[in-house]
């Protein structure tokens, strides 16, 4: 079976089990700020098993795009070096929400993979949870009894909490889990020692391939469990590993989804996979899985960056041209030439890779180039440390360099060792990695937040938003909870309603006031979480249990919904303009203003925004109304040609937006017509990286200020120089300038000559061993002490002239040499390199003339006394 018919096969099963298929989720995960990647397949049902979302559909399949290089689950340092472990990995799963418990879980996986997939029954290891006293938690005899109606009971083997009790995160769903291994040795080694005794000991040939998780818990932020209201099933199979055992493969690299890739990474660095050299199989592998997870990262919109989950994107790609670099010598950039290769396998499952294939290739590509520049500047830097090491006779790399050219230059601590080590030199390795955690500290420090648990005051199911109807509205709290960050403590209510928009799908929170009788508070902001409004207070009412007036800050919410609305305008615009390959890569709505950030190759040119900005204005002037759809389904919305962004997350029902030829799936609060937006003025266009733009633009009073500054300007300028025709007033101050100029170098030119005659007259007579040696300091700017010089050489070939001059706090030294003297020997330029110390400068030029600048006036004296002593001789 190709992995394509694998992973088809799966997905079919659990159809003919009446299972729904979905779409894998985004595997950037955007608006949950515990999670940055995907990292299970249960990430996009954790509000579903924890009960905040209904469920649509009781038994759920899919194969979801995971990402495992952050936080709880981290494989990085794993990946490449072992076989079965990927930083990107398909992981393959069925759901059971309050439907079918263990029973089924455990028949149906034993069955697909017994009778569908065929694997040899005597080669599966089956695991139990044995129970935890701390948590109190007891063994899962109900699965061990279930699992005896299939498997051998020398092939069921208890596992503790570590392997047995699957948790997404520190807080969150969790449960008991079963786990299916499979015993990948050849026969022979098989019948010496039984994988019974391998399970989980870290044999990359005795690997878990599937996972059954019993969601029943909820792990509370002080550790204790509290059950789940509704039982459900999670189960996670890494497809890759799947298909090496379908495939009878030992590797995970041996299949048909990476193959190919390794193919063309052998291709383009004119080496073999497998041929035993170590660290060039590592290398094949690392790039293999590496390219896959920045090119599916840039897919769901998340391009590389210095912050957050760009960075970390960032950091996985430059680990992969590291290795690329360092043990396939490959010296330019060649990740993104492994995308089309991708593409062509993966396109049939994931469709958003081959549509965005040629942004894709640019941003790696861009990455790689600018990584390969930082590459060469780390190795000077080294050569340069290695070298002065050497002249000193020492053969130890100080940690705090090692840790410069990790943290500035990426350069991994083993990449440093490996360089240092070719020149017979050492790295302080404990000094490095004291650096290192001082800085891990530092932004720990950064980023703690500290958040309680929830203090629950009334039941709800999920908290109503009122918002699109309603400004104002009546209001309980139905929890709380209290956060510390960097020394400062702020309070999240949840109302049973509200009318406040939480900070998501870029447009910022609403704020405004919550009130009693007696009390006022204001909410300074409100975020999404987990779909829920928070906002956030600085202070807590007095009485918790009060009826509640929740009023949105009306100003602010009217501004930032005349900039939501006009994104769309403009999006619309920048499609008809720029043409339909212009994709929305990120969003910022305020009241103060709008950021749109879209796919686009060069630069938008004046003209382009111009065109746009018409278009915008000319829709704002129809006054189209809001055409809201508040529960349309996903197929309507798609035959309405309503734009869906990649990366993100889409139910069965959505919200659509229209505003005459702009139709959106769009959360985000709007104008009831387009004519509120009043005027819209882009204000600056830029790039962000390889291949995206970045426009800023606003909206009503603040379009209109603009306009009013420009015109500001205009008149301030007219008045200054007395005319309303100010294009030929400049021009024609242009012009006489230019003539002022002329007639000043005249007037340099007539002055130098009167200064270069005096200084001769007075010195002629000062005549010394065939020398007239001058030392003078003037106050001139550097050019004109030049011109002064070769004045004075041409009125005698005995002169040797000092010049010092500060101009502008800078300090100048000039040497001159008359032919005579340079004949005797003398050289201007050895003469200014040395006597330019002084000034804290360097300069240098030819036998008969040099100049240097310098820092440090305060030294001219001296470095002109340093400069005639040179020429006495
Ligand atoms: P392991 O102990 O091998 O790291 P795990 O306990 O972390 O696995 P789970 O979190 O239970 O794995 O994930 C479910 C399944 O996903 C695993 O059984 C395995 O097949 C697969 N899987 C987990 N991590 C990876 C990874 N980094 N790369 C590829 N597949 C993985
Ligand atoms: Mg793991």
């Amino acid at each position: 079976m190709t992995s394509n018919q694998i992973r088809k096969t799966f997905l079919d099963f659990f159809r003919s089990k009446t299972h729904t298929i979905v779409p894998s989720a985004p595997m950037v995960v955007k608006g949950d700020p515990t999670l940055m990647f995907t990292n299970a397949g249960m990430n996009q049902f954790k509000d579903v098993i924890l009960g905040n979302t209904p469920v649509l559909h009781s038994r759920i399949a899919d194969t979801q795009k995971c990402l495992r290089v952050s936080g709880k689950h981290n494989d990085l340092e794993e990946v490449g070096h072992d076989t079965y472990h990927h930083t990107m990995f398909e992981m393959l799963g069925n759901w059971s929400f309050g439907d079918y418990f263990k029973r089924e879980a455990i028949e149906w996986a034993w069955e697909l993979l017994t009778e569908v997939y065929k694997l040899p029954k005597e080669q599966l290891y089956v695991t139990v949870f044995e129970g935890d006293a701390t948590d109190g938690v007891e063994f899962d005899s109900e699965a061990w009894d279930i699992w005896k109606g299939f498997v051998a009971e020398d092939h069921i083997l208890k596992g503790n909490k570590k392997d047995n009790f699957w948790e997404m995160g520190d807080t969150g769903p969790c449960g008991p889990c079963s786990e299916i291994h499979f015993d990948n040795r050849p026969a022979d080694q098989r019948a010496k020692v039984s994988g019974a005794e391998l399970v989980n000991k870290d044999n990359p040939l005795v690997i878990e391939i599937w996972n059954l998780v019993f969601m029943q818990f909820n792990r509370k932020k002080d550790g204790s469990l509290e059950p789940l209201a509704m039982r459900c099933i999670d189960t996670g199979m890494g497809f890759e590993r799947l298909c090496m055992i379908v495939q009878g493969k030992r590797s995970n690299y041996d299949t048909d989804v990476f193959q190919p890739i390794i193919q063309k990474i052998s291709e383009l660095s004119h080496l073999n996979y497998g041929e035993g050299f170590k660290y060039v199989d590592i290398a094949m592998r690392v790039i293999a899985d590496h390219v896959r997870a920045i090119a599916f990262s840039i897919a769901d919109g998340q391009l590389p960056s210095n912050q957050k989950a760009g960075y970390v994107i960032r950091r996985i790609l430059r680990r992969a041209v590291r290795y690329g670099y360092t043990y396939l010598q490959l010296a330019s950039p060649f990740l993104y030439i492994l995308v089309d290769v991708l593409v062509t396998q993966m396109e049939h499952q994931f469709i958003e890779i081959a549509l965005q294939r040629d942004l894709i290739k640019k941003v790696i590509r861009e990455e790689e180039q600018s990584f390969f520049r930082t590459l060469a500047a780390g190795i000077k830097l080294l050569d340069n440390v290695m070298k002065n090491l050497q002249k000193d006779n020492k053969t130890l790399l100080s940690g705090h360099t090692a840790f410069l050219l990790y943290d500035t230059y990426g350069f991994p601590i083993d990449l440093t060792v490996l360089i240092a080590s070719e020149h017979g030199i050492d790295v302080d390795i404990a000094g490095f990695e004291k650096e290192l955690a001082a800085q891990k500290e530092r932004s720990r420090g950064d980023a703690a937040i500290d958040a309680g648990d929830w203090t629950e005051l009334i039941a709800i199911k999920e908290s109503t938003f009122t918002g699109y109807d309603t400004l104002s509205e009546n209001v309980k709290i139905a929890r709380y909870r209290t956060v510390t960050s960097k020394g400062r403590t702020t309070y999240q209510l949840i109302f049973d309603r509200t009318p406040f928009y939480g900070n998501s799908g870029g447009q910022v929170g609403d704020s405004g006031e919550l009130k009693t009788k007696n009390e006022t508070i204001k909410i300074v902001d409100t975020l999404k979480e987990n779909g829920q409004t928070v906002h956030i207070v600085e202070k807590l009412p007095e009485d918790l249990g009060a009826e509640f007036t929740a009023v949105v800050d009306s100003e602010k919410r009217a501004s930032a919904a005349a900039n939501h609305t006009a994104t769309h305008l403009m999006h619309d615009a920048l499609r008809t303009v720029l043409g339909t390959h212009v994709e929305q890569k990120g969003s910022l709505v305020s009241p103060q203003g709008l950021r749109f950030d879209f796919s686009h190759f060069q630069k938008v040119t004046a003209e382009e925004l111009r065109s746009v900005e018409r278009l915008v204005n000319a829709a704002v002037r129809e006054n189209y109304p809001l055409e809201e759809d508040r529960n349309c389904t996903i197929e309507r919305a798609k035959d309405a040609g309503a734009m869906m962004l990649f990366g993100e997350k889409y139910g069965d029902r959505v919200r659509v937006i229209r505003f005459g030829s702009s139709v959106e799936l769009c959360g985000g609060t709007h104008t009831r017509a387009t004519g509120s937006i009043g005027m819209f003025k882009i204000v600056s266009e830029s790039a962000i990286s390889a291949g995206v733009r970045r426009i800023e633009a606003v909206t009503g009073a603040q379009a209109e200020n603009l306009a009013y500054m420009a015109e500001d300007t205009l008149r301030t300028i007219q008045e200054t120089l007395r005319t309303p025709q100010v294009m030929e007033a400049v021009q024609k101050m242009f012009a006489e300038n230019e003539t002022l100029v002329k007639e000043l170098a005249a007037l340099h030119r007539d002055k130098l000559e009167a200064v270069a005659e005096k200084i001769v007259a007075e010195l002629a007579h000062q005549e010394q061993h065939g020398m007239i040696v001058v030392q003078r300091q003037l106050e001139l700017k550097p050019e004109m002490v030049k011109n002064l010089m070769f004045l004075l050489r041409q009125k005698s070939k005995k002169i040797a002239m000092v010049i010092g001059t500060v101009w502008e706090g800078k300090p100048t030294l000039a040497i001159l040499l008359g032919d005579d003297v340079v004949a005797r020997g003398l050289n201007a330029g050895q003469i200014v390199r040395e006597a330019a110390s002084e000034i804290e400068g360097s300069g240098g030029g030819q036998p008969f003339f040099a100049m240097a600048g310098g820092k440090n006036p305060d030294g001219l004296n001296r470095a002109m006394d340093k400069a005639v002593e040179l020429i006495n001789g």
